[in-house]
Order: structure tokens, then sequence, then C-alpha cells
């Protein structure tokens, strides 16, 4: 499985109308794309830093995997997303290598992305999302 890049970071955060004044300042960068993934309950809103986005994530849903995750942990790094070629093919690959999935096949993200998700049992408790085109 190559990996090219750090497609994105993804954040929790309670609130986008809070958040996204205060990322647009401190990247010097204008949200480019809010857009909501009914599937996954949430509002996202994006930040482009070099080939890097940084993914905010506001929960619309208390039970979906946000509004549980900001119960837990509050606000903050939630996920890292690598860029790879086909994400079904990775999420199929880190099986074989004995890593447990989320999901296990690739599902339709923000921007069109096929997504997938690594537990982060396995993960040495980091949530990693493989992303392709
Ligand atoms: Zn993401």
């Amino acid at each position: 499985m190559k990996l090219s890049h750090i497609e994105h970071l993804g954040i929790a955060v309670k609130s986008l109308a809070e958040s996204i004044p205060y990322y647009e300042s401190l990247l010097g960068t204008s949200c480019y794309s809010i857009e909501e993934v009914k599937d996954q309950r949430v509002k996202t809103a994006f930040f482009m830093v070099g080939e890097t986005k940084i993914e905010l994530l506001e929960s619309t849903d208390p039970e979906g995997p946000i509004g549980k995750f900001l119960e837990k942990k509050g606000e903050g790094i939630h996920h890292i997303a690598f860029a790879v070629d086909d994400a079904t093919a990775a999420l199929n690959e880190s099986e074989s290598k004995g890593l447990t999935l989320i999901d296990k096949v690739s599902r339709k993200g923000a921007e069109g992305m096929n997504i997938g998700f690594l537990h982060p049992r396995s993960t040495h408790g980091v949530l990693i999302e493989l992303c392709s085109k």
C-alpha cells in the first residue's frame, strides 16, 4: 500500500460557526468548502494548507461518531487521512496485515472521495482514514 501524502487532518469541533473564523485566522486562508455528510452525521469545513487539508467536523447528531467523540474526549484531532491510489484495495491490504477495519469496503466521504477507516485499536490509538479520488 503506497501512501502518497497526508490528505487531511480531521478535527472535531463543537461549532463550525465558532471555529471557522479561528482557523481562517490561524491558517491565513479561507474555508473553501462546507459540506454535510449525512451518512456520517457531520458537517465538514475544509481548508487547504499546502498539499494537505484541514477538515473540521461538527456533529449533526449526538449519537453519531463525532457526537460521541466530543462527548468522550472534547474537541481535538479526530483522525489522520492518508491518500492512496485505491481505498478499497488499501483496506484489503490492511486487513491482510492483521489490522482491524471499521469499513470493509470504501464508501463516499466528503468531496466525493472514496474513504474507509482503520480501527484505532489496531493502529496504536490513532483513527486512520484511507482515501482515494
Ligand atoms: Zn476525514
